[in-house]
């Protein structure tokens, strides 16, 4: 027997057990030549909660590989938890790789989506490599996942290529344990893979494709692409008349659209890039990075109107290399989809749906499984911040340190996402979009069902925004789970804040956003809670003001002027900014108080002030207003605006009408526009501070939690983390989930489990 010898000294077997993210990341390789390297015998296999491995050999060896192990783990592999018992020595020689077993308790451990390693971009740039130009190729290190796996364990038979036959070659390298591409599930050729599918035709010639769609794009086309998790819509960037195009036929007015670059030297070009951006742009994530226009930069004007910024993101799949060295060097890259539904993902959906807007339809075999969008980040105080959570980053979890019940989270109804439980870790899911949207209702209740059977979770307890008629409450509420928990909605925000910086408070929480429902059954928006992870209590907000035409308010911000202006200023001031028309009508609206709820939302005040400075009047998008405003100061602000604090024992409510008035004698002055704007941010920022040290005299508290979807906008969130540091204050902002609704079922989760454990 071969292995006498390493069985005589063979004191030690040990069972290891690995939880995480460590399946389809080159976890098993990396265990199977760390043991070859230390002569160890056992094996080691995939099970449902991670890795189990099996290992024998001497002691010495055994503490190295250990310790190995924990150290060393492959770059994309995450672990959570691992344990390592001693079991009886069973002897043998070498060590192997074995098949999969199904197991009960499944844990999240599904990787997300993968942007082509350098390795394999290399494959492809080799004339002599059999994956020259091949747009499928992928290895351990990179590739799909998230979006093509159907059912755990990750095996390729669970995903969607279990339909391709591996051709022998690839078959080597699949069982190969040295080879980067061992039992690397969408391992593909261009021999045995999916292949490219040009207006309907497949053609295994993918080189002459991919060559025929870049002249298309350089002719000025509107192509649907086919990605990871779903369908774009491309054209040449710098195209006034395609980008144009685009707009129209996609019925999309003001929203900016994405950018992907060739690479980081065309980013650079075009953007103002700062090192934590590009250390971002270049991310095995590859999120979609908000970043500074430069001037000049021979993008066309229809990319983005009235926002300095640009959103730009670099190629991630094989297909979008190949593309963007053949084709325009910056190409648009917006989700293909008619706006505000899910976006397309299967070929007879997208043709169905995408017929119109794309003049030719770039697919291919390959099939999704899981629609998932783009990510969207920004840089913040050289750090990466969240604005949409989705490829790259879903379903790895977050992990909240305390066990929890298994809960589901339904989330907000607009940017919605949910949330699931098990053990100490949340999932989130991808970005669905806003439930409004029959179709993306369906999409949501389908992804709930998906991640459940993913993660084999039952939840016990159903938690769910306070709005009565959000759609997600209603979901929750049809659930039949049996235990609901009801979370509102600006307590939701800071419990998110807080719960992935690891506190369970109390803290002082800053929720500015647009609309979240009231306790008190008002729309609630500019708000300052104390609050922890189970209640919370309303320290202060905004006075509250009219909504007139609830949500006809939110689209036209001159109403929210008007309102505004009508309780600072009276109706005379009134007149000169509107049209007579307009505020006969939106004061009748508000005097008779029809349809005209009372808000004390931060999101309306910026868009009053937008409006009042004549920056925008009408949005298409939501927070355009807010955006355009942010985009317009410049220069240092000159002091600040007045405004009062009431006090009577009662929260501390902000009046602004002083601010309001002083804004309309300024404009009536002609002072630029610019500078106000700078200056009422400083408000707000000086605003939130004196409230704030308010509320730390009060309480003793001085930590303070910032959340809210007004808080995307850098220069307030900027102005006032630095004021409040300086103060004395500790602040805790978002750096794993998005401050603005899509964040929320994070917060929704932790309070349902805060209450559950009381
Ligand atoms: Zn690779
Ligand atoms: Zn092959
Ligand atoms: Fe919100």
């Amino acid at each position: 027997m071969a292995g006498v010898e390493t069985e005589s000294r063979a004191s030690r077997r040990l069972r290891i057990t690995v939880a995480g993210t460590v399946q389809g990341v080159g976890f098993r390789p990396f265990v199977y030549r760390l043991a070859g390297q230390h002569g160890l015998s056992g094996w080691v296999r995939n099970v449902a909660d991670g890795v189990l491995i099996e290992v024998e050999g001497d002691e010495s060896a055994l503490r190295i590989f250990a310790e190995v192990l924990r150290t060393d783990a492959p770059t994309l592999a995450s672990v959570s938890d691992s344990t390592v018992v001693t079991i009886p020595a069973e002897g043998g020689t070498g060590f192997a790789i074995r098949e999969s077993i199904e197991g009960a308790d499944i844990r999240p451990i599904v990787p997300p989506d993968i942007a082509t390693c350098p390795d394999c971009l290399s494959d492809m740039t080799s004339p002599a490599n059999r994956r020259y130009a091949y747009p499928f190729t992928n290895c351990t290190n990179c590739g799909p996942r998230f979006t093509i796996i159907e059912r755990i364990p990750y095996d390729r038979a669970g995903t969607t290529m279990s339909g391709f036959r591996m051709c022998p070659d690839c078959e080597t390298e699949y069982r190969d344990p040295l080879d980067r591409r061992f039992h690397a599930q969408p391992n593909a050729c261009p021999v045995c893979g999916p292949h490219l599918i040009l207006d309907g035709v497949r053609s295994a010639e993918d080189r002459e494709v991919v060559a025929q769609a870049a002249d298309l794009l350089l002719a000025g086309s509107v192509l649907a692409i086919k990605g990871l998790g779903g369908f774009h819509l491309a054209c040449d960037a710098r195209s006034d008349e395609a980008v144009s195009a685009l707009r129209t036929r996609k019925g999309r007015v003001g929203k900016p659209f994405a950018l992907m670059c060739l690479d980081h030297i065309e980013a650079r070009r075009i953007c103002v890039v700062d090192a934590p951006s590009e250390a971002l742009l270049l991310s095995p994530e590859r999120p979609i990075v908000l970043m500074p226009a430069r001037h000049g930069n021979g993008i066309s004007h229809f990319v983005v109107e009235g926002s300095s910024d640009l959103g730009v993101m670099l190629p991630y799949t094989p297909l979008h290399h190949l593309l963007l060295s053949a084709g325009p060097p910056t190409l648009v890259m917006t989700s293909g989809n008619l706006s505000e539904e899910p976006i397309a993902h299967e070929d007879c959906d997208a043709a169905r749906r995408l017929r119109h807007i794309a003049d030719h339809i770039l697919a291919h075999d390959r099939p999704i499984h899981v629609p998932c969008d783009d990510s969207v980040m920004r840089v913040f105080e050289d750090a990466p911040m969240p604005i949409r959570r989705a490829r790259g980053f879903v379903p790895r979890p977050i992990d909240l340190g305390v066990e929890m019940p298994q809960i589901l989270a339904c989330g907000g109804d607009l940017k919605s996402t949910f949330c699931l439980t098990k053990g100490s870790l949340a999932v989130l899911s991808q970005h669905l979009g806003d439930l409004e949207n029959a179709p993306t209702l369906d999409h949501y209740e389908r992804m709930v069902a998906h991640f459940r059977r993913f993660f084999d979770c039952e939840p016990e307890v159903v938690a769910h925004d306070l709005h009565p008629d959000y759609h997600s409450t209603r979901y929750a509420e049809s659930s039949g789970i049996a235990r609901q928990i009801a979370v509102q909605h600006h307590h939701a925000h800071i419990a998110s804040c807080m719960a992935e910086n690891g506190l369970e408070g109390p803290v002082i929480g800053v929720a500015f956003d647009g609309t979240g429902y009231g306790a008190d059954g008002r729309i609630w928006g500019g708000e300052f809670l104390v609050a922890d992870s189970r209640d919370f209590r309303r320290a202060a907000h905004l006075q509250y003001v009219p909504l007139p035409g609830g949500d006809a308010a939110v689209r036209r911000p001159g109403r929210m002027a008007l309102s505004y202006l009508l309780r600072a200023c009276g109706p005379d001031v009134a007149v000169q900014l509107l049209t007579p028309e307009e505020v006969r009508v939106v004061a009748a609206q508000i005097e008779r108080g029809v349809n005209c709820p009372l808000t004390s939302s931060m999101g309306r005040l910026f868009d009053a002030v937008s409006a009042l400075l004549g920056v925008c009047r009408e949005v298409t998008y939501e927070g355009q207003a807010a955006m355009e405003l942010k985009a317009a100061a410049s220069g240092p602000s000159e002091g600040v605006y007045r405004y009062d604090l009431s006090r009577d024992g009662g929260p501390i409510r902000v009046d602004v009408r002083p601010m309001i008035r002083e804004i309309v004698e300024e404009v009536a002055r002609g002072k630029q526009v610019a500078g106000i704007s700078a200056k009422f941010h400083s408000t707000i920022a000086d605003m939130t501070v004196r409230v704030c040290s308010a509320l730390r005299d009060q309480t003793g508290l001085s930590r303070v939690a910032m959340s809210g979807g007004v808080f995307q906008n850098v220069l307030l969130l900027g102005m006032v983390a630095e004021r409040l540091r300086k103060r004395g204050f500790e602040v805790l902002i978002h750096r794993l989930v998005p401050c603005n609704d899509g964040g929320l079922s994070l917060g929704q989760a932790v309070v349902a489990a805060g209450r559950c454990m009381r």
